[in-house]
């Protein structure tokens, strides 16, 4: 991710052009606001050693208090603060508390009379790059939490207060203030909650770091994993943040503002149009009802999915509350997080995942040793082998069952045995839930997501057994083209409009509409504006993405009349031969 300087027809500009991951969509245009780095700017020298125990107790008085004051956030969060910010902050309040961090750095400072910020980032610096090698990707991941909470602890040294390093420096911006940070903690997302910020770029972080799972929550534009942001801009300086494309323009031409300025005003507008939408039917031309549902992640979403009008949530993806944490969340936990989503969707039906766990996400602690983890124990085949952790998650749902329409969705499932089993566990945690009196519901309905070819070949018994069917097409491409989703270097062979993958949606769906089942696509396909007339062609009825694409997708069915499609589509999954977008919308 190296800085490009950009060829411009203009005056000579400084302008750069950095290229990162867009993670929440949305154009920024401001003024950069750089966030205090304290480990950047750590002073480095040597103690006199009579002094190294009083250094020891400065540094740990420093932990102690970088503790306490993460406590205090934990104890007094906000009842709206996004959910996974709790658990998160209990990661971090558990690293404070290791030994292998205040008690090794100071040995540091005994052995080798570092002072004591440069023993602690010393010392950080040997666990970053031990957790940075593992395998892991989840476990890669915490070496950004023992940075993050470094960092805490260096500013209770330094006695910084502020979160920016200068924040005199943009007091008087008329303009908005785009946060530029190497990295931002979850406690330090919650400080700028409610500021008047309008985008985060970050050097580090992925779409599935932390910084981008808030920054969604708030609906920010985001750009992370930047590489070298905080240290090519400075404060005040102009930026324009790319949210769609990850592309970050510093101290941009005139006629760039121009331009982007005219593109945010245009997809303003557009988003405005589109708002207009959201109490209109979701009908085709020719009158056919399409159900409009909405994924989320984490329960404050639902918020999000009742805004954009869906017609109910079509897939929560519960692992969501499993990550991120040193614990597993408990019954109760769950319950509360299921309950209030029914809740917020008063009286819509809720589908709720059970944990897809493995291949790219993976619990706290836990190593993968499998050698192609896609094809591991993940998903329902993990659960059924934690039958402790599976019955937990099903005695929350089916106390969940009482507040509203329930539907409970499994993932990964190849075999019939597979649905029994989970049946089976059905019923053993309704009995447990009976033996403690505690009260719960059996109306609910119980469906599996189409993810593994096998099924969608050989779906009726399938159908039958179930009660609706839910088609994962992010894992069905993945799986039908032994394509790694997660896999960079064969991305461009990742192709959701292969003939293959087309048939086992049609042929999932037909079987659904044989059987009176209803199917759904809850993959990224199914959000995506420009595959809708192809899905609706395919024949499906029931679509599910991220509640911001919500009206794009209406706007499509709206315009589009199924009859024809119908036909153009079924003539070209006869012959296996690829559809041509753009022929569909004419
Ligand atoms: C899918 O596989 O299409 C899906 C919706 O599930 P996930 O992306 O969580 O694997
Ligand atoms: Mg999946």
């Amino acid at each position: 991710m190296t800085p490009v300087e950009l060829a411009t027809t203009e005056a000579p500009s400084s302008m750069l052009c950095l290229q990162g991951q867009g993670v929440v969509r949305g154009y920024a245009i401001g003024r950069a606001a750089i966030m205090s780095a304290a480990a950047l700017e750590v002073a480095h020298y040597r103690i006199h050693p009579r002094d190294a125990d009083a250094e020891c107790d400065r540094l740990r008085q420093a932990v102690a208090r970088a503790g306490n004051d993460l406590q205090t956030l934990i104890d007094t969060l906000p009842a709206d603060a996004p959910r996974e910010v709790g658990p998160l902050l209990e990661v971090h309040r558990l690293l404070l508390d290791d030994p292998l961090l205040t008690e090794q750095a100071c040995e540091q400072i005994r052995e080798r009379y570092y002072n004591a910020e440069w023993a602690l980032t010393s010392q950080g610096q040997i666990l970053v790059e031990q957790f940075s090698a593992m395998e892991d990707e989840y476990l890669r991941e915490r070496s950004a939490d023992i940075r993050q909470v470094i960092e805490r602890v260096l500013r209770v040294l330094s006695g910084t207060t502020s979160l920016l390093s200068n924040p005199e420096a943009v007091a008087d911006s008329d303009d908005p203030l785009i946060v530029v940070a190497r990295d931002i903690s979850p406690a330090d997302m919650l400080r700028l909650r409610g500021s008047r910020f309008a985008a985060f770029l970050t050097d580090l972080g992925g779409p599935t770091s932390h910084t981008a799972i808030v920054a969604r929550s708030m609906n920010v534009p985001a750009v992370v994993g930047l590489g070298h942001v905080r240290s090519l801009v400075r404060d005040g300086d102009m930026l324009i943040a790319d949210g769609f494309s990850g592309v970050v323009l510093v101290n941009p031409s005139q006629q760039v503002l121009g331009e982007y300025r005219a593109r945010q005003a245009a997809y303003l507008a557009e988003r405005r149009d589109l708002a207009s939408l959201r109490d209109a039917k979701s009908e085709t031309l020719d009158g056919v009802s399409i159900k409009l549902e909405a994924n989320i992640e984490l329960p404050e979403e639902a918020r999000m999915a009742v805004e954009a009008g869906a017609d109910g949530i079509g897939l929560f993806r519960s692992e969501f509350l499993f990550m991120g944490r040193a614990d597993l969340p408990s019954e109760e936990e769950q319950y509360l997080a299921y309950a209030s989503v029914v809740k917020a969707m008063e009286g819509r039906p809720v589908t709720i995942r059970t944990l897809d766990i493995g291949a790219d996400k993976t619990l706290d602690g836990e190593v993968t040793v499998a050698t192609n983890p896609a094809l591991g124990l993940r998903a329902i085949r993990y659960c059924l082998t934690k039958p402790e952790l599976f019955s937990t998650q099903l005695r929350a749902l089916l106390r969940t069952a009482l507040h509203g329409h329930v539907r409970i969705l499994i993932p990964m499932i190849a075999h019939m045995h597979e649905v029994r089993a989970v049946r089976q566990a059905i019923e053993d945690a309704c009995r447990d839930l009976e033996a403690r009196g505690v009260p719960y519901s059996r109306d609910f309905s119980l469906g599996a997501m189409v993810e593994i070819p096998a099924m969608a070949i050989a779906i009726e018994p399938f159908v039958q057994a179930l009660d609706f069917l839910s088609i994962g097409t992010n894992d069905l491409i993945q799986y039908t083209l032994a394509i790694d989703r997660a896999d960079a270097d064969v991305s461009l062979l990742y192709d959701p409009m292969h003939p293959a993958v087309l048939r086992l949606i049609a042929h999932t769906i037909n079987a659904g509409e044989r059987a009176g089942k209803p199917v759904s696509v809850c993959g990224e396909m199914a959000g995506d504006a420009r595959m809708t007339r192809m899905l609706l062609g395919l024949g499906l009825k029931a679509f599910s993405m991220h509640p911001q694409q919500l009206l794009d997708v209406k706007k499509e069915i709206r315009q589009s009349h199924t009859n024809d499609l119908r036909m153009k589509v079924a003539g070209a999954l006869n012959r296996a031969a690829r559809i041509d977008l753009d022929e569909l919308s004419a």
